[in-house]
């Protein structure tokens, strides 16, 4: 074995170690180790410092505390409720009880006497000190006598039942890790350039991976930790480079070079002047359509910022240089409204806006595709509706995806196969923290529109508890009684689409009979007809429906100036986001605003978190990084939809200094190496291919 090529070695299934059989392999292969290399990655969930140890006769009430000590005896003890005690002793006189009230067997299984344990957790006392379900791990009999005297770090392994059962609890996965590094530690092929290792002063690998599992010291740790989280965030960035280079170094693109009189006319006809932010983005915009490569932008910003009007005006350039525009929505609400807006301010100058999305009948859609393959539709506006097989453009020059975060790497792909190398500018209202945006987003170049409107009031939000409920609706009554519109909004969650949707029409019919009695109220939600919902959405626009009751359909894009009254029912079942997202459906004209949250039952810590952000700014920046907190960046973006990894190691949303540093070294290797073919960088190419490769084609369908 010893003879194979470190990347040979690395690929190993687990089993050909002599200390794993079929049964441990199994049993690895559920926490996904599967090869000789990711079992060098299965790193500790903590470490016991024997120098934070506390011995049991210093032990303090209330203290969450580690002590290691012997077993002494152990069993069940019947009485109100059933209990295993475990006692411990760590000098011979001193004796501490710990206590379980679940996993008998299990945990009558488990010790023996005389064996060495750690356990951590708090000190209650029941007449006399006792630790109540501690995490405990099992350190053999002589106390893996080395760790335990010579006061090192001990590493704590994550196991499960499978892997306890197989003889790798912590202790066996110790064991294992122990005789791995000892006999094979060299086999860890180095992935960085040894230029770069010591310019930055980092450790090794291979003894960064030593580091991790047996840390000499804390120090020394630390650095370990930073080398994995720079290894995992210059490899992300790595990939991020190439798929940056790919778009840059085509010269493909169509070169946009009139920007004619229908611009000017329509920018003359506002009833308001572009915001300073409006006009840079424009100039960004501008600039890439003109030059030679195709364009590949990212347009943030927040709710109400005006992104549409400067879709518009790309979409504008795109057609007087006689190409299509596409503009493709994620709900069919905010396509049909893209569609009113747009066609409306077209129209008279003899310019086509067709709306294509599902459900339309079959005559219609016909006639649509045929006016969008012969050309005659200059603007398409849809749903996911504009990616399916059949459509055909006639000269797709220009792709604008509305609120990206919602579609995945692959639907914007399958936009732009539609074109020819067409220009491509992605617009998003989620405001991204800047770490992630460079990951996420870290293809594309950036423009952001960091201005509202003049004149815009912010709104004001308030929480308040279900039992507070008819004094908001109060509230409501009487500013709609004085002119202003309402939404009310009830969550939709998808496992049980059918129940929200009858919270949603039965509290619509109450409120129809009770609250507002006297006024128009208006229902829409996701299982209307496109027809219905287009129907209604224009009565809201047009003022004669004052009150809309509605699940989440309307949550991005939604655009009537009019409505100043946000009210969400069960707000506390909301994330941040999406509550800012709903919340921005107000706001949008000169008049102040109001969101009212509605919370219900006992709100948890999360929520209430959620709710006291919400309160407390209307800042989509802070907004987004407090959410981003919550929920880990993972989930916050749906990084896996984008074709990224998930981290290990590295946290978004505290190591952007490190993330910085290795995007920096990744884009400049891109650059001087784009093919790591250089013999220093051979580590980093076998490296990338082994764990890359894959991500990155990803990004290249289409
Ligand atoms: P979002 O960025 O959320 O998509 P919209 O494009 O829907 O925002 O714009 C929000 C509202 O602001 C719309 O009613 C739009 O007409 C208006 N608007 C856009 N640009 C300006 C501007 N420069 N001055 C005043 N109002 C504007
Ligand atoms: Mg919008």
């Amino acid at each position: 074995m010893s003879g194979e090529q470190p990347t040979q070695f690395l690929d190993m299934a687990v089993e050909r170690l002599q200390t794993v059989g079929p049964k441990r392999a199994a049993a690895l292969q559920q926490v996904g180790v599967s090869t000789i290399g990711d079992l060098f990655y299965y790193v500790p969930r903590r470490y016991l410092d024997r120098s934070v140890v506390t011995p049991i006769k210093n032990l303090k009430l209330g203290q969450e505390t580690t002590i290691v000590a012997r077993v002494v005896n152990f069993g069940m003890k019947k009485g109100r409720r059933n209990r295993f005690v475990l006692v411990v002793s760590d000098d011979g006189a001193s004796l501490l009880s710990c206590v379980w009230f679940v996993k008998f067997n299990y945990l009558q299984k488990m010790f023996k006497i005389g064996e060495w344990i750690a356990l951590s957790g708090k000190i209650s006392y029941y007449g006399d000190y006792q630790m109540t379900h501690p995490e405990f791990d099992r350190l053999g009999e002589e106390g893996e006598g080395e760790f335990l005297n010579t006061g090192k770090i001990i590493p704590v392994y994550p196991s499960t039942e499978k892997l306890a059962k197989a003889g790798l609890d912590s202790r066996g996965v110790r064991r294992l890790l122990t005789s791995l590094i000892k006999s094979y530690k060299d086999k860890i092929e180095e992935t960085l350039p040894p230029e770069l290792i010591g310019r930055l002063s980092l450790l090794p690998l291979a003894e960064a991976i030593e580091q991790v599992h047996f840390p000499t010291d804390f120090g020394v740790l630390r650095r370990a930790t930073e080398r994995l989280k720079f290894d995992e965030l210059f490899f992300l960035e790595l990939m991020i480079a190439f798929r940056k280079r790919m778009f840059s170094d085509s010269q493909g693109g169509i070169v946009f070079k009139k920007v004619g009189v229908r611009i000017k006319s329509l920018i003359d006809d506002l009833p308001f002047e572009l915001t300073e932010a409006q006009k840079k983005v424009l100039h960004e915009i501008h600039a890439d359509m003109k030059s030679t490569r195709p364009m590949n932008r990212l347009l943030q910003g927040d709710v109400g910022s005006g992104k549409t009007l400067v879709a518009l005006i790309t979409m504008l350039i795109a057609i007087e240089n006689g190409f299509q525009a596409a503009l493709m929505a994620p709900t069919e609400i905010l396509a049909e409204q893209h569609y009113i807006t747009i066609h409306a301010l077209l129209e008279s100058m003899g310019l086509n806006t067709v709306l294509l999305v599902g459900g339309q009948s079959k005559s219609l859609r016909e006639r649509l595709l045929a006016e969008i393959a012969s050309g005659e539709a200059h603007i398409v506006i849809g749903t996911h509706a504009l990616i399916q097989e059949g459509v055909e453009f006639y000269n797709l020059g220009l792709v604008v995806i509305d609120e990206q975060h919602r579609f995945g790497v692959m639907q914007r792909a399958l936009l732009r196969s539609k074109g020819l190398n067409p220009d491509v500018l992605v617009m998003t209202a989620t405001p991204i923290p800047r770490t992630l945006s460079m990951t996420v987003y870290g293809d594309l170049d950036v423009s952001v529109l960091n201005e509202l409107p003049a004149g815009r009031k912010p709104i004001k939000t308030f929480w308040r508890p279900d039992s507070k409920r008819s004094r908001i609706y109060s509230f409501v009554r009487e500013r709609v009684a004085k002119g202003a519109q309402a939404y009310i909004v009830f969550p939709l969650v998808e496992e049980s689409e059918k129940i929200d949707l009858k919270a949603a029409t039965d509290s619509y019919e109450k409120m129809r009979k009770t609250f507002f009695a006297n006024f128009s109220l208006g229902l829409i939600h996701g299982r209307m007809k496109g027809e219905e919902k287009e129907r209604i959405m224009a009565a809201f626009k047009k003022g004669e429906i004052r009150l809309l009751v509605s699940t989440t359909v309307i949550e991005v894009g939604v655009d009537v100036p009019e409505a100043t009254i946000m009210v969400i029912e069960h707000a506390e079942r909301f994330g941040l986001t999406q509550l800012h997202q709903l919340r921005g459906r107000v706001g949008r004209g000169s008049k102040q605003s109001y969101c009212i949250l509605i919370a219900y039952g006992k709100v948890g810590k999360e929520s209430k978190m959620r709710l006291d952000t919400l309160e407390a700014t209307t800042d989509g920046f802070k907004i987004a990084e407090v959410d981003l907190q919550l929920r880990g960046p993972g989930e916050f973006f749906g990084t896996r939809q984008h074709g990224l990894p998930d981290l290990r190691f590295a946290d978004l949303t505290k190591d952007g200094k490190l993330l910085l540093q290795a995007r920096k070294e990744a884009f400049d290797l891109a650059q001087s190496d784009p093919q790591l073919l250089n013999e220093q960088t051979l580590g980093t190419r076998h490296y990338f291919i082994r764990n890359y490769r894959d991500k990155y084609d990803l990004a290249w369908v289409g």
